[in-house]
């Protein structure tokens, strides 16, 4: 009888790779690319918000992720530095121009908002990161003349994305990250077969990351359209 454990409890003490609930991670600890986080420290925000420390690690591991938070949490970031550091530390291999990133918002105005926190970021890396944003104030031929040159990012609405993707104008062969923005509200500006059309041209396994107010049956829709797996992050409002 002495081979049994005197404490079966002990089995199930908790994971030693779980940090205390006390100590929250900083913007340091998620590992980016130094030129990220010397970005970060030029803003002076001193930590990672709840959707960043929970969300970043999960999307740096390759995961699909969904997640819900309240307005004002800081889920930009929570996508745009995951998709930077993803074209950051290929290019230290890859140096080929190829559009990886396409982020797919319901506005034009949340389209240069998300291009402002992306000029922001690559404040140290500039040279290394393109990005385009596709909107109606741009007229065909400079649209043209910008994707000729194979951004790394594309920020768009769904309905200008797919427009140049069916023109080619658009190359998604080489996708690798695609993300949703708003998407609760993506859907009610009737953006639907325009996101059907864009999930079947996008390379399949391309890593979606899904940024929500609220979570309702479109945002459920628009899951099973573009994630594999997604882990869920219902954040509450407290937490935020
Ligand atoms: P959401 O998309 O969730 O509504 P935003 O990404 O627009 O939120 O961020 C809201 C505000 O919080 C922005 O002004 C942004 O600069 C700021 N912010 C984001 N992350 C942090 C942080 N870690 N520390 C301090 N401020 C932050
Ligand atoms: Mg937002």
């Amino acid at each position: 009888d002495s081979e049994q454990p005197d404490q079966p409890s002990e089995q199930q003490q908790p994971e030693p790779t779980q940090a205390p609930a006390t100590k929250e991670a900083t913007f340091t600890d998620l590992g980016l690319d130094p030129r990220l986080v010397q970005a970060i420290a030029k803003q002076n925000f001193e930590k990672p918000t709840l959707v960043q420390r929970t969300a970043i690690p999960l999307a740096l591991d390759g995961q699909d992720v969904l997640a819900k938070a309240k307005t004002g949490s800081g889920k930009t970031l929570a996508y745009i530095l995951p998709v930077l550091q993803s074209i950051l530390k290929r290019k230290q291999t890859d140096t080929t121009a190829y559009t990886a990133a396409l982020i797919l918002v319901p506005t034009r105005e949340l389209a240069d908002q998300v291009f402002k926190v992306i000029e922001t970021f690559t404040a140290f890396c500039a040279k290394d990161v393109q990005t385009v944003k596709l909107t109606d104030k741009v007229s065909d031929a400079v649209q043209r003349s910008l994707l000729s040159n194979n951004p790394d990012i594309v920020i768009s609405t769904p309905a200008r994305a797919w427009q140049s993707i069916n023109s080619s104008t658009l190359v998604v062969d080489k996708l690798t990250n695609l993300v949703l923005d708003e998407a609760d509200l993506v859907l009610s500006y009737g953006y639907d077969e325009d996101l059907e059309n864009i999930s079947r041209a996008i390379p399949k396994g391309v890593q979606a990351i899904m940024m929500s107010a609220t979570l309702t049956a479109e945002v459920d829709t628009l899951k099973a359209l573009f994630c594999r797996n997604p882990k869920v992050l219902n954040l509450e409002e407290k937490d935020a």
